[in-house]
């Protein structure tokens, strides 16, 4: 008799997953796959908007090309013909403060003309080679930057790159989680500025170009119809298998696999992988371990407002150019950042308009997903003409309302994880798939559903 694999949740972790599984088994007298998904149609954080010309992202812009599992996934659904990448006009970031812009350094001699740093924190930076490496593993990551290069360095850079990344709270957000990177640069190298300087060096001797960044090797790529596509061209390839607005509401564990009942019916399955948010899991998986479920539910949320504006290039004495910008929280705005989105990509507005992404709210402003959708615009509105001087209106908006966007590895995350890994080691044909487990980039989810796929294995509970 064929095994049955149910998967809950058709967001690109889910989605996935059910790909890898697919080309693992792909005899359906085997091993047959099912997804189920609560919404009307999949994707989940995911969502692209074609709107007259504009093309709207409610979700992720895109993915980077600097680890290689979204790459792979979009290789194997046939669609590098549609791979996009961002150009050298994106190349340049803009940090926000007082309403100014200020480019984002991407060298030594950057951080040293950066205007808002004073003398003092100048003449701290040679010295970053000499603080001691290591923190305490709840370190967060405005104290792993007040501890290297000083407070201003925190406040300038890394509070607006987790606003940026996760709509969070640098002060609370446990580094080691949220950016390993980060803390393997320190454990490897000693220090970021020496970090820095061997990148450099090794991308030189390994031939790439001399303008070389912090952040080595990254380029923003996309799809031409959006991340929507990635989500669409994974539907179509399986909708046989795909159970639209279905909602799993109750697990239970039985001898030798799973019950899960949903809105509509109960399924058996010998395997039943969850790639929804934490919450849902919790409210699904209580019934089964109440404990477990409290331990998920603590995992918080930021909830976030996207707001795209389409304005007419006339419309600025000067059109924006770069990738866009970040606000550090110690501005006190609601506006996180704005993308200039049509710099990004080509095509994303037509070539006399200007495509921007306002993100609103994150942890530090709760309150505004509360308000109405006039009111989201109207704060992006101002937001623009403060900084980037528009002096006429839009021609096209989009807005996006997200309560529960981006989950947030804060400082009691590691230890969530742990009491998770734990409740969850007698449930062996359960498994959690998502991202608040294991990263949040979308490289993150394909690359952990890739993983997962691998290694399913049939074995009694
Ligand atoms: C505004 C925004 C911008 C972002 N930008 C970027 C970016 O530029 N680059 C990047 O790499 N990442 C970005 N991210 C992060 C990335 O998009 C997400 O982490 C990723 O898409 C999450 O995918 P997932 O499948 O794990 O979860 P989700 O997308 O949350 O999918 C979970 C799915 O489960 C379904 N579901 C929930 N409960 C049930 C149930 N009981 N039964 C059945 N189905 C259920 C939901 O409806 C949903 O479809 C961004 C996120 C946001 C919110």
């Amino acid at each position: 008799m064929s095994k049955q694999i149910l998967i809950i949740g058709g967001g690109v972790s889910g989605l996935t997953l059910l790909h890898y599984l697919k080309k693992r088994f792909p005899d359906e007298g085997d091993v047959h796959l099912r997804l189920i998904e609560k919404e009307p149609a999949v994707g989940g954080t995911i969502h692209s908007v074609r709107q007259g010309g504009n093309l709207f992202e409610s979700g992720p812009n895109g993915f980077l090309d600097s680890k290689p599992s979204t790459l792979e996934l979009i290789k194997d659904l046939g669609l590098n013909d549609e791979l996009i990448q961002s150009g050298d006009a994106a190349k340049i970031r803009y940090i926000c403060i007082k309403n100014e812009l200020h480019a984002l350094p991407s060298s030594l001699g950057g951080l040293l003309k950066f205007k808002p740093l004073s003398v003092l924190d100048k003449m701290r930076i040679p010295f970053e080679a000499f603080v001691p490496k290591g923190g305490h593993p709840e370190e967060t990551v405005y104290e792993f930057g007040k501890r290297r290069l000083g407070e201003n360095f925190a406040k300038y850079f890394l509070d607006p790159m987790v606003s940026g990344i996760f709509a969070g709270d640098a002060k609370n957000l446990n580094l080691q989680a949220a950016f390993p990177r980060m803390c393997e640069l320190e454990s490897n190298y000693g220090s970021l500025i020496k970090a820095l300087f061997s990148l450099k060096k090794e991308r030189k001797d390994q031939g790439a170009d001399k303008d070389v960044s912090v952040k080595p090797g990254e380029t923003l790529c996309s799809l031409r119809d959006g991340m929507g596509r990635l989500l669409d061209a994974m539907y179509q390839r399986y909708q046989k298998n795909i159970q639209l607005g279905e909602e799993a509401i109750d697990i239970q564990k039985v001898n030798d696999g799973v019950i899960v009942e949903t809105d509509k019916v109960k399924y058996y399955a010998d395997k039943v992988i969850l790639c929804v948010p934490s919450y849902a899991a919790a409210k699904a998986l209580k019934p089964l371990n109440e404990f477990l479920a409290s331990e998920l539910d603590d995992i918080s949320y930021a909830s976030l407002a996207v707001v795209g504006l389409v304005y007419n290039k006339s419309d600025f004495k000067n059109p924006p150019d770069g990738f866009g910008y970040l606000i550090p929280s110690s501005e006190k705005k609601e506006v996180l950042g704005v993308l200039f989105s049509s710099n990004i990509f080509e095509s994303r507005a037509s070539a006399d308009q200007v495509l921007l992404q306002v993100m609103i709210g994150g942890v530090h402003n709760p309150q505004s997903v509360q308000k109405s959708r006039e009111e989201l615009i109207e704060i992006a509105k101002n937001e623009v003409k403060t900084v980037l001087a528009t002096h006429g209106d839009t021609v096209d908006h989009f807005v996006k309302i997200c309560p529960k966007a981006i989950p947030q590895y804060n400082k009691r995350y590691p230890v969530i994880c742990q009491v998770i890994q734990r409740e969850m080691t007698p449930y062996k044909n359960l498994h959690l798939l998502a991202n608040y487990l294991g990263g949040i980039s979308v490289n993150d989810c394909t690359f952990n559903a890739q993983k997962m796929a691998e290694q399913v294995q049939f074995e009694n509970t």
